[in-house]
């Protein structure tokens, strides 16, 4: 049957198909499943094997296989010792029989009946001194199987969604694959023997043969590619057509700023300042990455460009992902430059002050939106720091020349744009910083030059943060540890982990946790409490307060994962560390360590499978962010890794580290076509896949 013949398109919604009511449809959208598209592109992430088909006679233990047979008998029963429904059923055929056994199945023998014609796949194991299949997939006989006899494709299920569901969905929606567009250049196509969309989508789901799965995920890896090559590249392109003030350097004025901080730069921090002051030298905008370790120390590397920038006349903005981070940047710079003539502002949802050119009152001022906005647009303020309120339309700038985004990717292609719209005609400077590192061999095929400075030193008298892993029998040692510490003047964090995923802003599982700590383990210790769903008022006096050492134990959820500096603190207790990525679990261990104190970082984790103990055993061997990214690589693979850098990079469904081959040729081309068609006005279908992308990622 055709597509066209049953109306079937990509973009029609599931609860068109047979058998999916809606409670059925509602489960699917767990998965992210809408419309008949979704599907398509709902690869399996693994395949079994089941495409030798073997005679009954010629299983031994440990075979994979499937075979053949009539049903002789289909029965269920209760298992004599756990409360198991089994259900069992003999098999035959020419050479001999086997028994089949499920547990919980119990609908099956509804479905199957003696003297049915069936397929049974699974692995042969010797149970009871007796050859036996459990829990096969088993299917009526026929011409086009799904669940035996060839590739199995196995896929992310969910709750109340099964293999076999899918499976019988995916065959339904497999007809409109023919009619999902097909961007790629024909005669480009050709060129590098890759199979039609259609066709690639198909074989995914079903494929004929090992082979066609291999021509088939080249080409859809390949697509994934080429796609993000052409959003990149494009859009790089376009923000190169508008030029960017120059700045040029202010070396007295420089020096005079490195030497009013109280330690000396590193190597490497020295090297990221000047290869950005040179960037800013050129009208050409600048797109760089600074990358560095959490405490490394990136925040003055901002502070000098920003200098330079204000003693040219223009104003720099500083985005932080939160209002507590805005806040902390705020008064780091307000400290670095009271005695400089740069006018340092805040600007969040509902926090606005400023501290003006050679300050001299002792306290920056508060003041109303609609005056800060008046400054920022007769350039009476040189450096501003905000949240994503910086990038509300009303917002205009007398002249913004750079841009600082930490924690790059919480912010997105269109927030350049209008960065770019609230200047002056004039593209600002980007500069991006992140804890999280791409690893190179990613970056140098994703992005290829893009501009990277990393500041992989540490301070010089910093101290490796201490890092175990806590079991439940050594609670009371580690609160005891925590006491010890703070008898000496120290400071703790606790983090908690979101249990509840209703409970967005971790309100449930903080206050439970100091509740407990409160009353039962610290009685004697002032314990601050920080959560998303607190006023800002209110998150700005708790931070203030844990800052002074006015409270001594912070309990919190990840709002302090980014950039929150409280030197004093040195230890850091994680609840619930397997709900954690590496690398966030890496921002959350550099919150200590920030100190000439030593710093402690203690994991306690609810689940201790071998998969969680692994992790986080890797995790207490690495070195640092860069190990750790490479780590994550390992662990969640390229997708999944890009996907918490960028949230746009999480549509590299199939591509892996191994498909960096693919990835280098998809560079190349989606360079040359744009040396054809820059605006890729001769490939609609590509243009539209390009302009989805673009909406997602944030672009260099
Ligand atoms: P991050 O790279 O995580 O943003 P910060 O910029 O917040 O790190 O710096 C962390 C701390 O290290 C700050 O208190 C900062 O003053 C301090 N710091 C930065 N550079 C140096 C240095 N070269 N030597 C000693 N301390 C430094
Ligand atoms: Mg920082």
């Amino acid at each position: 049957m055709r597509a066209a013949d049953v109306g079937m398109t990509p973009g029609m919604a599931l609860g068109h198909l047979s058998r999916v009511g809606s409670a059925t449809a509602a489960r699917l959208s767990r998965l992210g499943l809408r419309t008949v598209h979704d599907l398509l592109r709902h690869y399996p992430f693994r395949y079994d094997d089941f495409g030798t088909i073997l005679p009954i006679g010629r299983l031994a233990a440990g075979t994979v296989a499937t075979v053949r047979g009539r049903i002789e008998l289909i029965e269920n029963r209760r298992s004599p010792r756990r409360r198991l429904m089994l259900t069992e059923a003999v098999i035959v055929d020419a050479t001999g029989s086997i028994l089949a056994v499920w547990f919980n199945q119990p609908y099956l023998v509804r479905q199957f009946r003696p003297g049915d014609d069936v397929y049974l796949a699974g692995q042969a194991s010797y149970e009871f001194r007796q050859l036996q299949l459990v829990n096969p997939s088993i299917e009526l006989y026929r011409q086009l199987t799904l669940h035996t006899a060839r590739l199995v494709p196995v896929y992310p299920a969910t709750e109340g969604v099964t293999q076999r569901q899918i499976r019988a969905l995916v065959q339904q929606a497999l007809p409109a694959a023919s009619l999902v567009p097909d961007g790629l250049p024909p005669a480009l196509r050709q060129r590098l023997q890759l199979a039609t969309r259609g066709w690639a989508i198909q074989q995914v789901h079903f494929p004929q043969h090992r082979q066609a799965l291999e021509s088939a995920l080249r080409r859809l890896k390949f697509d994934e590619f080429f796609v993000l090559q052409l959003a990149l590249q494009q859009a790089r392109w376009q923000m190169s057509q508008i030029a960017a003030h120059a700045v040029p350097f202010q070396r007295d004025a420089t020096t005079r700023l490195v030497q009013s901080f109280p330690f000396t730069l590193t190597q490497d921090q020295r090297a990221a300042a000047w290869k950005i002051l040179q960037d800013l030298q050129r009208s050409v905008p600048m797109h760089r990455l600074l990358e560095g370790d959490v405490g490394a120390g990136k925040t003055v590397v901002v502070a000098i460009a920003a200098l330079n920038v204000a003693l040219s006349g223009g104003q720099t903005a500083v985005m932080a992902p939160t209002e507590i981070l805005a806040v902390q940047h705020f008064q780091t710079f307000c400290r670095m430059f009271a005695d400089f003539p740069v006018a340092v502002g805040l600007f969040t949802r509902t926090q606005r002050f400023v501290q003006a050119r050679d300050a001299t009152a002792p306290q920056p001022g508060r003041f109303k939106k609609a005056e800060i906005l008046a400054m920022l647009g007769r350039g009476e303020l040189d450096l501003v720091v905000g949240t994503h309120a910086l990038l509300q339309e009303s917002v205009r700038w007398q002249q913004l020349t750079l841009a600082a985004v930490d924690e790059q990717h919480r912010f997105g292609v269109q927030q350049r744009q209008l960065l770019v719209a609230a200047g002056s005609g004039a593209s600002p400077h980007f500069l991006s910083l992140t804890a999280t590192p791409i690893p190179r061999s990613l970056a140098l095929v994703l992005y290829g030059d893009l501009a990277i400075s990393a500041i992989r030193q540490r301070p010089r008298e910093r101290k490796t943060v201490v890092t175990q892993l806590v079991s439940a029998a050594a609670r009371q040692r580690l609160y005891q540890f925590i006491r010890d510490q703070v008898a000496v003047g120290r400071q703790a964090f606790v983090v908690c982990p979101l249990i509840d995923p209703s409970d967005r802003f971790g309100v449930k599982a903080v206050t439970a946790e100091l509740a407990e700590l409160q009353q039962r383990v610290f009685p004697d210790l002032r314990v601050g409490v920080l959560h998303g769903k607190l006023s800002a008022e209110k998150k700005t006096t708790t931070m203030a307060d844990f800052l002074a050492n006015r409270t001594s134990v912070l309990v919190t959820t990840t709002v302090v994962e980014v950039g929150v500096d409280v030197p004093n603190a040195t230890i850091i207790v994680i609840e619930g560390a397997e709900r954690f990525g590496l690398s966030q679990l890496h921002q959350l261990r550099g919150r200590v360590g920030r100190s000439g104190h030593q710093s402690y970082c203690f994991l306690c984790a609810d689940a201790t499978s071998p998969e969680v103990l692994e992790r986080l055993a890797a995790f207490l061997q690495a070195k640092d962010g860069f190990a750790l990214a490479e780590l994550d690589l390992k662990f969640r693979g390229p997708g999944q890794l890009l996907g918490t850098l960028q949230s746009g990079f999480s549509h590299l469904r199939l591509a892996t580290l191994a498909d960096l081959e693919v990835a280098e040729i998809a560079k190349h081309e989606a360079a040359a076509l744009l040396h054809q068609d820059p605006e890729l006005a001769q490939h609609a279908v590509l243009r539209k896949q390009v302009a989805d992308l673009q909406a997602l990622v944030h672009l260099e």
